[in-house]
């Protein structure tokens, strides 16, 4: 027991993740048995989103202390989310059309996943479901999106009402302390958890199905590398004037969850506490920033839509234009921005890209069987992307303490 609390979080869970690759690839499709430990795990780190944004959120806008400073970091995260995004998508687009990845596929030797019920809703609905109508459903319902937005408001509403106010500000503090110290425990089954998830996922898709759509796997990996390794060290670097290695080295923990668990929003009490923790980015930035992040900020899906887009085109032979290139990195911009932080939802994004410029839908369908291997990197770009906004922020607003930026080991 000693021994095992003697070793850091993050070699734990990075030790769990390679054993659990080699166990699902010895095992084969019997893992899956296994999988009960991982939605266990998943299911406790939901508990926590609702309570952790709703909490974190409220009291981190009413900590900015006045409306303006709201607007000087809001205002800066949501113009580096556009153009990082609008980046990504074009890298994709990129990627897809120099190498052409739907032409090296033998579609008959491919094996159908199923594809996701179609995505019929409507521009309109869409406006409408960001609107937090009954709050108590949105978080019943953990609606992220709207959750965040009725946040917004009371913490804004907080801090117009002044000194009046000051006691539900407090309360909101210690119900974020509290979350805080709930996800600390939650997190000691991290080991556990992505042991069984990898376990789960080598085993039941083993290596076979990379060699199959080995092409758009390898691309989509190496997009999202390359949105990591350069926008994301550039902005680090440049931007917030910080070591690119400390960065990487305080995200480890967030960068092994997402990756296994392939949903930016299981994976948000974590990116919190490495932002906070690890990299001393202060909480009212960091809860803002990370909770909106999360659900609007996700330049791996937005590439891999791009990329996806012009893979079903190349496949049945559709000739796309500039226009439709432009049309691409609009509608792929807005299915990331639309994308809920949960696995597969860039799948289910992928219909209102492939409408707009007459990709066949089957091409959902053809990558399905392969999109979790795709997913869980497209996430670990996402939380990334959320960390070194939050980071950049920080810094460029006076919110970084730089000498709190300790070692990932004492997490
Ligand atoms: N699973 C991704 C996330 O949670 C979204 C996607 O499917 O691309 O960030």
């Amino acid at each position: 027991m000693k021994t095992w609390f003697a070793i850091p979080l993050w070699q734990r869970v990075i030790g769990a993740l390679i054993l659990g690759i080699v166990v699902g690839l010895a095992w084969g499709p019997g893992a899956e048995s296994i999988k009960i430990i991982g939605d266990v795990f998943i299911a406790f780190i939901k508990m926590l989103v609702v309570p952790l944004i709703f909490f974190s959120l409220v009291s981190g806008v009413a900590a900015i202390g006045d409306l303006r400073k709201l607007g000087a970091v809001g205002g800066r995260a949501i113009l580096i989310f556009v153009v990082t995004g609008q980046i990504a998508v074009w890298l994709g687009l990129l990627l897809g059309t120099l190498i052409k990845p739907g032409l090296l596929v033998d579609t008959g030797s491919i094996e159908m996943g199923s594809a996701p019920p179609p995505n019929d809703t409507t521009w309109r609905e869409m406006i409408l479901e960001i609107v937090p109508q009954s709050p108590v459903q949105v978080m019943a319902d953990v609606n992220v999106l709207p959750l965040i937005v009725f946040a917004l408001l009371i913490g804004i509403g907080i801090l117009m009402a002044g000194k009046e106010a000051d006691p539900l500000g407090r309360i909101f503090d210690a119900g974020s302390v509290v979350m805080q110290k709930v996800t600390m425990i939650v997190m000691e089954l991290t080991p556990f958890g992505v042991f069984a998830l990898m376990a789960w996922v080598a085993g039941t898709l083993g290596l076979s199905a990379l060699q199959a759509l080995g092409a758009l796997v390898a691309l989509n990996y190496l997009g999202c590398i390359l949105i990591i390794a350069i926008m994301y060290s550039a902005m680090i670097k440049f931007l917030a004037k910080l070591p690119v290695i400390d960065f990487f080295r305080g995200i480890v923990d967030a960068i092994a969850v997402s990756y296994s668990t392939a949903s930016s929003n299981a994976t948000l009490p974590v990116t919190l506490r490495c932002a906070e923790r690890n990299l001393g980015v202060s909480n009212s930035v960091a809860s803002f920033i990370i909770a909106l992040g999360a659900t609007i900020n996700m330049n791996g899906t937005a590439m891999y839509l791009g990329l996806a887009t012009l893979f079903g085109a190349q496949i049945f032979g559709v000739d796309l234009s500039w226009v439709d290139y432009g049309m691409i990195a609009l509608t792929a911009t807005l299915g990331a921005i639309g994308a809920a932080g949960i696995p597969g939802a860039g799948l289910i994004m992928m219909a209102l890209v492939f409408g707009t410029v007459g990709v066949p839908l089957e091409t959902i369908a053809f990558v399905a069987g392969v999109d979790r291997i795709m997913d869980m990197m497209r996430t670990t770009t996402n939380v990334s992307g959320d960390a070194a906004v939050a980071v950049t922020v920080a810094s460029m607003t006076g919110e970084l303490d730089r000498v709190e930026m300790i070692s990932a080991d004492d997490v």
